[in-house]
């Protein structure tokens, strides 16, 4: 299948662009800019050379018609896999650093596909648990999140803290996307993938772990010995390896039937606290890792069955997929991590 992939630079789409080409897809992906182009080239030469990977600079989603030009391509494309948003907290400006681009980007290549690829016959979107999980009701034990769960945020909420517009950016674009569907009935069909917090080994280009994605930074500060002392709170306990996420996106455009659905892609549980032990476990040579007495990032009390439910019958069911575990992921990722300079 022909494939345009936005943000090939990323944590997530990095994986999604090694599974593409490995299964024989033909991909053109966008970046921000041409020296970033230029270093997913240099891994991936030989796709490169026989035509199977492409580049187009976006350099920013949030301007109107990011798009038009990307979309359009010789041969055209069948499938596009919309990836690029941005997931950091380190923001001046809610609505222009995190609402705009997330929501502009998603509505935007939709525009654009609309009015200049008619060949597209399905979208594929990164969405996240962030649009599903409803954070007033806290660890809501009693509950089980599904695809059929909405976070409730609005937009006096998005704009009051970072954290607040992150997961307002995913809501709001998700739902954009399902109401351009509704309203738009374009000719293709959209399907989202659902994360909690991802991990995973890094593949895309990285100078410094300084510059770590924002989902695997804990796991940076656990090996780097930052949770000796104390374990900061887990926040949100539900995860998922990269790999299995990135292969979600493909499953969803190869198979007919995920069309139209949200996937709540996770694979279970997780504390900070159980990371650390998994990173002491598995190496022995880092020395400041907590110990069993060491206080914080426990389960709340009650330990797992005092936290919200969940199911991703969904994501087995249609896609197929069979998740990997949090230490083979735990250890992959601090693997990875001592390849970075
Ligand atoms: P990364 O930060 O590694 O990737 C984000 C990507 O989006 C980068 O390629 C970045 O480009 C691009 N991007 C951000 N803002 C803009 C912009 N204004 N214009 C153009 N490109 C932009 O994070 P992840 O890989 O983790 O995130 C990928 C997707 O997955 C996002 O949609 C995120 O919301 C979603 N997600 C991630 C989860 C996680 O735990 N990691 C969980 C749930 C969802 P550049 O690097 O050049 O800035």
């Amino acid at each position: 299948t022909r494939v345009l992939l936005t943000g090939g630079s990323g944590f997530i789409a990095a994986h999604t662009l090694d599974i593409l080409l490995k299964r024989g897809h033909s991909v053109v992906t966008t970046v921000r800019t041409q020296q970033k182009a230029d270093k997913i080239k240099s891994a991936y030469q030989s796709y490169a050379e026989k035509g199977q990977l492409g580049f187009s600079i976006v350099p920013d989603i949030a301007q109107e018609g990011a798009f038009d030009k990307a979309v359009v391509s010789d041969p055209p494309f069948e499938a596009v896999l919309h990836t690029a948003s941005p997931f950091h907290f380190n923001v001046t400006d809610v609505k222009k650093d995190l609402l705009d681009p997330a929501i502009i980007g998603t509505t935007g290549i939709l525009k654009s596909i609309k009015k200049s690829a008619p060949s597209v016959k399905q979208v594929v979107i990164t969405s996240s648990f962030a649009a599903i999980v409803n954070p007033d009701k806290g660890f809501w034990p009693g509950h089980v999140y599904t695809e059929e769960d909405w976070n409730p945020i609005t937009q006096e909420q998005a704009v009051e803290n970072p954290m607040n517009g992150y997961r307002a950016s995913k809501t709001f674009a998700e739902k954009a996307a399902w109401d351009f569907l509704e309203q738009e009935k374009p000719n293709f069909t959209v399907s989202t993938i659902n994360p909690p917090m991802v991990f995973g080994p890094i593949i895309h280009n990285l100078d410094t772990l300084d510059n770590i994605n924002t989902s695997n930074q804990r796991l940076v500060f656990a090996a780097q010995g930052k949770f000796k002392d104390e374990i900061p709170p887990t926040g949100v306990y539900l995860w998922v390896d990269v790999r299995d996420v990135a292969l979600a996106h493909i499953l969803a455009f190869e198979k007919p039937e995920a069309a139209n659905k949200r996937f709540f892609t996770l694979a279970g549980y997780f504390s900070n606290k159980e990371i650390a032990s998994l990173i002491k476990k598995n190496f022995p040579q880092y020395k400041d890792l907590p110990g069993d007495s060491t206080p914080g990032g426990d389960y709340p009390e009650g330990g797992k069955d005092g936290i919200y439910k969940f199911s991703n019958k969904q994501s087995i069911d249609v896609l197929g997929l069979k998740y990997k575990t949090l230490e083979e992921s735990v250890v992959d990722s601090i693997k990875s991590f001592q390849g970075v300079g």
